[in-house]
């Protein structure tokens, strides 16, 4: 029993010290990697409830590390944001992604949003407006085609100062989207302060549908109260039929899952978009 038990603290040792070997090396590569265009960009289509066509895509963040494979964002972003790195990785996702939405536009897609994901510190940041305005202006991208989506977490530090610049945005045309509705702290107290147009419901929420009937109250309950608000809904992480039916039901306008697709890789995404399109 002792030689197991010191077997256990071995294996948990090694376990400790390769994760700690992990972070440090990824750290030092993830600095070079933003320069060396090892990031890519997938995006996930954003499907009208009743229609099935795309109205929007989210862009979401890859690292195509030269030896580990693609890594998922929740392998990196979180040291990102230790290491500062979030603003400069920020910055080049905000700037690909206008890139990449004016280059469909241009070879005659339907005019769309593209989404992107912003981090606390990046709306903390001196820096925040004016990386989204050289966005827009070097790739020519209409400010109504882009949607930048923020969680609730942000506006505990500073909310002033953070509605003031996410106020200032939504004057020039930039669509605001409260993502993981739900999971945050402030939910209610903020929704009436913060100048938002959509909100995203959790998949926390959606992927009870049919299972929690509590889960199922939130989720008509928020539908409802954004209705009123005049704000439209996104239900994220749809996987099924049942979902769907459920959210449509409930007027939901927009929809974000594996059930209509997964996040693609750019030429992926855009051959989804037109076989979908409105003929
Ligand atoms: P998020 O913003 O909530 O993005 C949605 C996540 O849910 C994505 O994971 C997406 O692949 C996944 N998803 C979508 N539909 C389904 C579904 O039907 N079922 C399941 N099981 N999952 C679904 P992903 O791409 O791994 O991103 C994870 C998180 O990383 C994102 O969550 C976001 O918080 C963060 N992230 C991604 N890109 C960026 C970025 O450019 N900047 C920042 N700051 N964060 C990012
Ligand atoms: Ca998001
Ligand atoms: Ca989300
Ligand atoms: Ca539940």
């Amino acid at each position: 029993a002792k030689d197991a038990g010191k077997n256990c603290y071995y294996i948990y040792d090694v376990e400790k010290d390769h994760q700690r070997f992990e972070r440090f090396s990824l750290g030092s590569d993830l600095r070079k990697a933003i320069q060396n265009d090892e990031l890519v960009l997938y995006y996930q289509p954003q499907v009208d409830a009743v229609t099935h066509h795309v109205v929007g895509v989210e862009a979401l963040v890859r690292w195509q590390h030269p030896s580990a494979g693609l890594l998922p964002p929740d392998r990196f972003i979180p040291l990102a944001e230790e290491l500062d790195l979030i603003v400069p990785l920020g910055e080049w996702v905000l700037r690909e992604a206008c890139r990449q939405m004016q280059a469909w536009i241009e070879v005659g897609l339907p005019d769309m949003k593209v989404s992107v994901n912003l981090a606390g510190q990046q709306i903390a940041h001196e820096r925040l407006i004016k990386s989204v305005e050289e966005a827009l202006e070097a790739s020519g991208l209409s400010p109504d085609c882009l949607e930048l989506e923020v969680t609730e977490n942000f506006v505990i530090r500073q909310p002033e100062v953070a509605i003031g610049k996410l106020t200032y945005l939504r004057e020039q045309g930039i669509t605001l989207a409260m993502d993981d509705f739900g999971t945050g702290y402030s939910s209610l107290s903020y929704l009436k302060k913060l100048p938002i147009d959509r909100l995203k419901i959790d998949r926390s929420f959606v992927k009870d549908i049919g299972i929690d009937r509590s889960d199922e109250s939130i989720i008509k309950a928020t539908l409802a109260m954004c209705h009123t608000l005049g704000l439209e809904v996104v239900a994220e992480g749809v996987e099924t039929a049942e979902q769907l039916a459920f959210l449509k039901d409930n007027s939901c306008q927009i929809i974000q899952g594996y059930y209509f697709s997964k996040p693609l890789p750019p030429e992926e995404c855009l051959q989804y978009v037109l076989q979908t399109a409105p003929l």
